[in-house]
């Protein structure tokens, strides 16, 4: 397996002199290309600061994060922006659709951005319509859409630009649970066929069973690291397990 990103020695430090606090202490872990990783831990383990730093969207105090063997922590602000546009996709709990625009234009929207030509724009998008089914709502507005549309909706836009890494933010956060197991089941088909490789911060064991591979953290250390060799239930009970052996009360 080849490694597409590395998190080598990453160190987060909040504030300064007497307020200064510690989020990621000294982090060290890569994950493979195609790989499908969860990351949890109680509520201030430090899930988000990580993702943000291996997402660009924050860079860490000490160390480095390699992305497809580009050190991103060396990047200006204008060549990041451009690296996640066209490399990485983001869907965030509470999806972050435009209100303004309709749904055909919040999907299209990263393409419309770099100048792709209309015609392949239309492509692209006829295409993750069908697979999302969500033909029958382009026009509409986001306030005009249910929740589990407008999930559906981030995750094209997600996808659209057929990024090679996948970053989600509690992605079912906000979804009943049919709403949350299509999407799961979709991101899984995502992560297999197109061999995406896909980060998901989680605090739910259900969501947290679809993925390959679960990071726990701690106080901003790595506290265990668990594999799924059986089925999805056998992982589900190993996740159960561990969130009970990590405590910390909310997680
Ligand atoms: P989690 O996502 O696991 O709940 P966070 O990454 O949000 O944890 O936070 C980790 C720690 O860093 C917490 O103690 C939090 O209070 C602190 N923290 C997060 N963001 C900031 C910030 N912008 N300024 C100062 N402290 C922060």
């Amino acid at each position: 397996m080849m490694t597409f990103i590395e998190v080598d020695h990453v160190k987060k430090i909040y504030g300064m002199k007497f307020n200064r606090s510690t989020a990621i202490d000294n982090i060290s872990f890569v994950i493979d290309s195609g790989e499908f990783v969860g990351i949890m831990g109680p509520s201030g383990a430090g899930k988000t600061t990580l993702l943000n730093m291996m997402s660009t969207i924050d860079k860490p105090t000490f160390g480095h994060v390699r992305i497809d063997n580009q050190d991103i922590t060396q990047y200006n602000e204008k060549k990041l922006s451009e690296f996640r546009r066209q490399q990485l996709g983001f869907i965030f709990q509470d999806f972050n659709l435009l209100n303004s625009l309709t749904i055909k234009e919040n999907i299209i929207l990263p393409l419309a951005l770099d100048k792709v030509n209309v015609e392949i724009i239309e492509a692209k998008l006829a295409n993750i319509a069908n697979i999302l089914n969500l033909n029958n709502i382009l026009k509409h507005f986001p306030n005009e859409i249910s929740i589990g549309q407008q999930q559906r909706v981030a995750v094209a836009r997600a996808i659209i630009t057929a990024p090679k890494m996948l970053f989600a933010d509690e992605p079912t956060g906000s979804l009943d649970s049919k709403a949350a197991t299509e999407l799961l089941k979709y991101l899984t088909d995502v992560n297999e066929k197109q061999k995406m490789t896909l980060m998901m911060v989680t605090h739910d064991a259900f969501t947290a069973s679809y993925c390959k591979r679960i990071i726990f953290i701690k106080d901003g250390n790595i506290f265990a690291e668990i594999r799924r060799d059986g089925s999805r239930k056998e992982f589900f009970q190993k996740i159960i397990d561990m969130q009970a052996a990590i405590g910390g009360g909310r997680q």
